[in-house]
């Protein structure tokens, strides 16, 4: 039998706004039940901030962490003696860019953390689902330890993204379109994501749903104000008390039910011990779980036992189409297309297949908001 001692810890504390002493208040409480930053950082040890930074939004539009709570964890792990730096690989290809809008470069400059880019690939072998090797960003050799700094969003193939899936910006160049296209059923391509995530090994994870996002995200959803900031040695932990909270069944989210497979620490909610707010305070009844976690549909393809069979019914996704008045015709959604099947050289995007993966890398890349996703039909132009 299972001891109050083994469980899984997930700490959470109020937090009302982006606002610094607010949030290093929030940080430090809910870092506290397990012994603070110091007790993790040895002096002089180099500590990646790892953020999501899917894209060039600004903080507003809620699609990346926000930038107050990756310079509070600098300014934390600055005075435990280490060293910071800030490092992903965003959905775009200027980098430079997104840094700039999504309010990090600012932070960087600030703080005198080091922006980490990531160059190249360094095999790392793991053991989860299957025996596979992980091609990571090569510069995460160099350091010590990994804070993942994740953001609380819904997510179109998944259900919910937010700790476990942010390990998935440590993999370098554009492995990432491959891999979508390699698993292209929600719950193939969340056990991929549970074996990243074991093979990222961050340390510690931080939540940041202080606003999250509701709807069709995670490019495309609602700010949604939650008021809460969390913490766990574990992102599994993480993600499935963030679901409960949001009002999604554990199975809804399919990065929790291929953790429950694994039988990983924090997948079941009874291994979990919850320190700060009480669960019962932080539950929200009208959070808009987009088109994973609505319908009864959905609640019953979530409740049906067997892995294979659910996986099969989840591909009744909703395909993405365009919105012809909002495009600007730029082909991002096309250069992004992990299949090539989207067509832009006549201007507006036209979808060259119907046998296609709905991985939404299209619609996260749209900055123009213009592809949307629609059930029961299939995509044109
Ligand atoms: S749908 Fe969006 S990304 Fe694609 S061409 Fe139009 S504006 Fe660009
Ligand atoms: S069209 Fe969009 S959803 Fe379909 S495979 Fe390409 S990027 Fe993914």
């Amino acid at each position: 039998m299972m001891t109050e001692k083994e469980k899984t810890i997930v700490a959470i504390e109020k937090c009302r706004r982006y606002e610094s002493t607010e949030v290093i208040e929030a940080l430090k409480k809910i870092i506290q039940p397990f012994g603070g930053l110091k007790a993790m950082i040895s002096p002089g040890q180099k500590v990646l901030i790892k953020p999501n930074l899917l894209a060039a939004a600004a903080p507003a539009e809620a699609v990346t962490t926000h930038p107050i709570i990756i310079k509070a964890l600098v300014e934390m792990v600055h005075e435990a003696g280490g060293e910071a730096y800030i490092g992903d690989n965003p959905g775009s290809d200027d980098q430079q860019q997104t840094l700039e809008i999504s309010g990090l470069k600012a932070i960087i400059e600030q703080t005198s953390a080091k922006a980490l880019i990531f160059s190249g690939n360094s095999e790392q072998q793991v053991f989860g689902f299957q025996e596979r090797i992980i091609p990571l960003a090569r510069e995460l050799e160099q350091m010590d330890l990994i804070i993942n700094a994740a953001k609380l969003k819904t997510h179109a193939l998944t259900g919910l993204t937010g700790a476990v899936k942010n390990n998935y910006g440590c993999l370098h160049g554009k492995i990432k379109k491959r891999y979508h296209m390699e698993h292209p059923l929600p719950l193939d391509f969340s056990r991929l994501l549970i074996d990243i995530y074991l093979a990222v090994k961050p340390a510690f994870s931080i939540l940041d749903a202080i606003v999250a996002m509701e709807g069709t995200g995670p490019r495309r959803g609602k700010p949604r104000q939650l008021g809460l900031l969390m913490a766990s040695t574990s992102a599994v932990a993480l993600d499935s008390i963030a679901a409960e909270i949001a009002g999604f069944l554990p199975a809804q989210v399919t990065t929790i039910a291929a953790a429950r497979e694994l039988k990983l620490p924090g997948a079941f909610f009874e291994d979990i011990e919850i320190r700060g707010l009480k669960l019962e305070e932080c539950r929200v009844k009208d959070f808009d779980r987009g088109p994973g976690g609505h319908g009864k549909i959905s609640r019953l393809i979530a409740s049906f036992p067997l892995a294979y069979f659910r996986n099969l019914l989840y591909a009744r996704r909703p395909y993405p189409t365009v919105d012809s008045e909002r495009c600007v015709e730029c082909g991002i959604c096309a250069d992004n297309c992990p299949l090539q099947v989207i067509d832009c050289s006549s201007g507006i995007p036209e979808f060259e297949l119907y046998e296609y993966i709905r991985c939404y890398c299209c619609q996260e890349h749209c900055a123009e908001g213009a592809i949307k996703l629609e059930h029961n039909r299939f995509p044109s132009s």
